[in-house]
């Protein structure tokens, strides 16, 4: 069975159902029919005490939202936004009805974040995500680059390629915070909005945004969630649950809210945003320093005169002799270093 990252064609046969793919490859079909194998493939876009909102029949004309919770069967074992679900049940997306996800199929990416004061567990915030965009302001509030390197962090290990929003460039200008993420190769864009955007602040974005998912984080007041209202003017009519979106509700919850954007130019190119309420930064105790270096592929292969379980910021790190022989820029073992440090720090500035 393939992964069911999949689409479903407008101008597909009743009995020519054929699974697209996945981006990153497929598997070989070995493993035994799922049971539940008349299932429909559902897109997990948010979640609120126990109900899954799930997108179905994605990409054809019948593509609808419907509500659905999880199958007894599906024991403990958790669904988070972005998963791929097989779905089955009442799919018609009527008021009132609720279908069941039976299966979870295998994530392609998970952004985690650790426990907090608020939370004591380690929660996976959102599957199959492609990019980590980290929003934060040049000034009013000042820029936090701890805050940043903590995301970078998060970031390289859940394997999504960071993205860096500067916003409120009227205000402070970007070149000295670009000057710590320049040897990191971080792309980035500036905005000159925070509190609206313009069609130029937009246009910047959407070059980087198109084709794949991008999990948005950032603090209260750097204007992330204007700016995910600029990129997504309908969101409100999304998603049923507009309480949810703008904690303005009786409730509030720190569900991750996954959103399509408009699409756009002449080959009407999309892709998913997910806002990420409540989630402003990361806990890194869960993450294995170990794979960060796989983000550094011009100093990995100088890590092999490394000690065994080298912390790369020690005495006897190969590293430096291998910056010093000239295979790197220690610009780049400085940056590192700054990453591979920010987990023993707290998180203040
Ligand atoms: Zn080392």
């Amino acid at each position: 069975m393939a992964k069911a990252r999949s689409t479903r064609r407008t101008d597909f046969d009743e009995d020519d159902v054929r699974v697209r793919p996945s981006r990153r490859g497929s598997r070989p079909r070995t493993r035994t029919r799922p049971k539940h194998e008349d299932a429909e493939t559902g897109r997990v876009l948010t979640i609120d005490r126990g109900r899954y909102t799930c997108l179905v029949d994605e990409g054809t004309r019948r593509e609808h939202e419907i509500t659905a919770m999880k199958a007894r069967e599906l024991g403990r074992k958790g669904v988070v936004v972005g998963d791929r679900v097989a779905i089955v049940g009442d799919l018609s997306g009527d008021k009132g009805a609720l279908a069941r996800i039976v299966r979870v199929e295998d994530r392609d990416s998970v952004l985690r974040r650790t426990a907090d004061d608020d939370d004591p567990y380690e929660r996976i915030i959102v599957a199959n995500a492609d990019q980590l965009a980290i929003v934060t302001a040049l000034a009013d509030p000042e820029p936090r680059p701890r805050l940043i390197d903590r995301c970078l962090v998060a970031a390289y290990d859940a394997g999504l390629e960071p993205l860096l929003v500067l916003t409120k460039a009227d205000l402070a200008p970007p070149e000295s915070l670009l000057e710590l993420y320049g040897p990191l190769g971080v792309p980035y864009v500036v905005t000159r909005g925070g509190d609206a955007y313009d069609d130029w602040d937009l246009d910047a974005m959407r070059a980087y945004l198109d084709d794949r998912t991008t999990v948005f984080v950032g603090h209260s007041g750097v204007g992330k969630t204007t700016l995910v209202n600029a990129l997504v003017p309908d969101r409100k009519r999304a998603v049923g649950h507009v309480n949810v979106v703008t904690g303005r509700g009786r409730h509030t919850t720190t569900s991750a809210l996954t959103l399509r954007l408009p699409p756009h130019g002449e080959d009407g190119v999309s892709g998913w945003v997910v806002d990420t309420p409540g989630v402003r930064s990361f806990g890194l105790n869960h993450i294995d320093l170990g794979r960060i270096i796989h983000a550094f592929p011009d100093l990995e292969p100088g890590t092999e005169g490394c000690p065994r379980a080298c912390s790369h910021d020690e005495p006897d790190c190969a590293l430096d002799a291998w910056v010093e022989e000239g295979h790197a820029d220690p610009a780049r073992l400085y940056s590192l270093r700054r990453l591979l440090a920010t987990r023993e720090q707290a998180e203040g500035d």
